[in-house]
Order: C-alpha cells, then structure tokens, then sequence
C-alpha cells in the first residue's frame, strides 16, 4: 500500500464520522520499489498529486515514522512545487515506496485495518456496517 492511498482513507465504520482521517498508521514492514512505466517519474505526475494530496495528513502520518528519516516541510510553496529535487524525494515517498505490513487505526474509534502482502484490507464486519 503506497502512502498516496493512505492519504485517502478513512475509517468507515458505522457511527464514525468524526475525526476519523487520516488512519494512524503503524509500518512493520515496508519497501522501495522501481516505479513501472505508468507511475515512471515525471514533474507532471508529481504535480498532479500534490494537487490532490491532503499535505497535512501526510505531513502527521510521516511525523510517525522516525525511523524513515523524512521530514515535511510545513506546505509545499509554489516554488518547492517547482523543485526537482524535492518532487523526486516525494516520488519515492509516495509512489516507490510501499507498505508491507502493519495496520492503520482509527483515531476516533480505534477500529484497526490491517495491511498485509501490500494490501489495505479496509472491510468492515457485518455490524459494523
Ligand atoms: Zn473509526
């Protein structure tokens, strides 16, 4: 799972519409991967995510992982969004790099979703639907 699709996600259980993004998220494995010829690094990919990316919740989500070593800055200012080799360091944080393992929780509700093999398994059980 790419941090690009953590950006979006919530948590949807039933009842939990309140301060329930982003998902909290705990990486026990991750890994950096070539891009494919789609997700190939180009500043036009690069601007169209930053168009779409929620800068705030990814700033806190990498805040939580020390041990990546990445530090965000505050908002990306036009000139940053220029800047090429900032847009190649967000290519590898957000495209090439995956994660493995581990799970995102809630910060309302605390319902964990588990990542397992690269994948997000963000269903909800019956009741809680
Ligand atoms: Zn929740």
């Amino acid at each position: 799972m790419k941090l690009i699709t953590h950006n979006i996600l919530m948590c949807n259980k039933k009842g939990c519409t309140k301060n329930n993004f982003p998902l909290r998220l705990v990486v026990k494995q991750y890994a950096d991967y070539e891009a494919d010829n789609a997700q190939e690094y180009s500043a036009n990919l690069m601007t169209r995510l930053l168009e779409k990316l929620d800068w705030n919740a990814l700033k806190i989500t990498v805040a939580t992982l020390p041990d990546w070593g990445i530090a965000l800055p505050d908002a990306v200012t036009p000139e940053l969004a220029k800047d090429e080799a900032f847009l190649q360091s967000l290519h590898m944080l957000l495209v090439r790099r995956q994660i493995i393992d581990g799970e995102m929780v809630c910060p309302n509700c605390e319902r964990s979703y588990e990542i397992k093999n690269g994948i997000a398994n963000m269903l909800l059980q019956e009741d809680e639907v």
